[in-house]
């Protein structure tokens, strides 16, 4: 008997199903094509969807660069309020460049995160704001690799 691999306590005759890897009934998951161990039951994921931290970090500089510089412009011309959701558009497409191409829920937040730091930082109302941050998940998305 082989040694489940999560477990090296228990032993167990069940393998993965795709890995091969041996595994006992506490981690097996049960999936159309076999049990599988959670490594390999874990749905593909998409490319989106895992951030590297330094691209985190580059799309937080480039989401707040973004973020703030347009912020004051738009305090110039205060009063246009559709603006506001180009405006966050464009520190969402900073954050997407930023961050390498990634889109998503994790990015949308950052890019919202950037627009309320830039907002409050280039004194725009909250209206302003909360139509930037629709701007920002406007061109981020709410969802998983799209
Ligand atoms: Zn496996
Ligand atoms: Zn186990």
């Amino acid at each position: 008997m082989a040694q489940c691999s999560y477990h090296p306590d228990v032993e167990t005759e069940m393998s993965c199903n795709e890995c091969g890897k041996p595994i006992c009934p506490r981690e097996m998951v049960a999936t159309p094509v076999g049990y599988k161990c959670p490594d390999c039951a874990r749905p593909a994921r998409s490319q989106y969807m895992y951030v590297k931290p330094r691209q985190l970090v580059l799309a937080i500089l480039f989401g707040l660069g973004a973020a703030i510089a347009g912020a004051f412009i738009l305090s110039l011309i205060w009063g246009f309020f559709i603006i506001s959701i180009v405006y966050g558009m464009l520190v969402g497409e900073a954050v997407r460049r930023g961050a390498g191409g990634h889109r998503g829920p994790i990015m949308t937040g950052v890019g919202i995160g950037c627009v309320i730091i830039g907002g409050f930082i280039g004194g725009l109302g909250l209206i302003e704001i909360g139509l930037a941050a629709l701007g920002v998940a406007g061109t981020l998305g709410w969802g998983w690799g799209r």
